[in-house]
């Protein structure tokens, strides 16, 4: 088992990261790609990575990135406008790049990153100007991490969700991964949720896509299609913890534990090798590979 996205700075994971890993491990568990969203979680995931190494050697990795849906974050809590938007997406660019030259050893890929044209429209009030600037600050970032992940030589752990019914932030994605990788960027589509139109495209880009807890949710049809769409050889698992806590979790009203956590991933598999019919050894063995293919450093020590 592998999960190839997890944020393992953040409440309640952080707190339980001991026991959580211990769980995991003991099972068959055998890597997790952390993944960071911005300067407030760099120094705290790195450490977390480093005794993680210690305890468990190999099993767990390091993504730097900057996550789409900080800057309407930002935006918000400093009344950002016009061209301040761009400078502040230039700084957390600045920040990150700072943190990546100094550890650049440590890091195995380059996430979470991308685009999100849904969190503004869905839990925020800003003017169309606004809208569409900040889309401009996220793709001016995300530029900048695709030209320094074919520099650098690493995958990225990409974010693309758009509002229903469009295909606008994921076509912008993948035009923006096509001018600045050349062919050349490797990567997983993290938690798609977009059509299957969209999904031959990123699948004919080379791309991996990554599946969550989504697939055990009764709501989650969409993805269960998008599963059935995708082949094996791109397949990779993921909790996106402490979110997304799978169906049996959720269900269970007095469940000790609430959050996504890395041991789901057995559930995770479990729906999925029922979707695919496919046995859960060989989708555990095949997706494990392609874990490796992806995200693994050949140098690492
Ligand atoms: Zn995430």
């Amino acid at each position: 088992m592998h999960d190839s996205h997890i944020h393992i700075s953040m409440s309640p994971l952080k707190e339980n990261i001991s026991e959580d890993m211990y769980e995991f491990t003991s099972s068959n568990g055998k890597h997790i790609l952390i993944q960071t969203t911005d300067i407030s979680n760099y120094q705290d995931s790195l450490e977390i990575y480093s005794s993680l190494s210690k305890g468990y050697p190999k099993v767990a990795d390091l993504a730097l990135g900057i996550h789409p849906s900080r800057i309407e974050d930002c935006v918000t809590k400093n009344n950002l406008e016009g061209t301040e938007i761009f400078k502040y997406a230039q700084k957390q660019y600045n920040l990150f790049k700072d943190f990546f030259e100094k550890n650049k050893e440590e890091i195995s890929a380059i996430g979470e990153c991308g685009l999100d044209y849904y969190t503004m429209e869905q839990y925020y009030n800003f003017s169309k100007e606004t809208k569409e600037e900040i889309k401009e600050a996220q793709r001016r970032i995300f530029s900048k991490l695709c030209k320094l992940a074919v520099k650098e030589n690493l995958p990225m752990s990409i974010h693309a969700r758009d509002i229903r019914d469009s295909d606008n932030c994921v076509k912008d994605t993948l035009k923006i991964l096509a001018k600045e990788g050349n062919g050349l960027i490797r990567g997983s589509f993290h938690s798609y949720t977009g059509s299957i139109k969209m999904l031959s495209q990123i699948l004919d880009l080379g791309m991996y896509v990554g599946f969550n807890g989504i697939i055990t949710y009764p709501s989650g049809g969409n993805v269960r299609e998008i599963l059935q769409n995708t082949p094996i050889e791109r397949i990779l698992f993921e909790t996106d913890g402490p979110f997304l806590p799978t169906q049996s979790v959720r269900k269970k009203k007095n469940a000790k534990k609430k959050y996504g956590r890395p041991m789901l991933i057995k559930e995770i598999i479990e729906k999925a090798s029922e979707i695919k019919n496919i046995p859960f050894e060989k989708l555990e063995t095949i997706t494990d590979e392609n874990y490796i293919t992806l995200f693994m450093k050949e140098d690492r020590p």
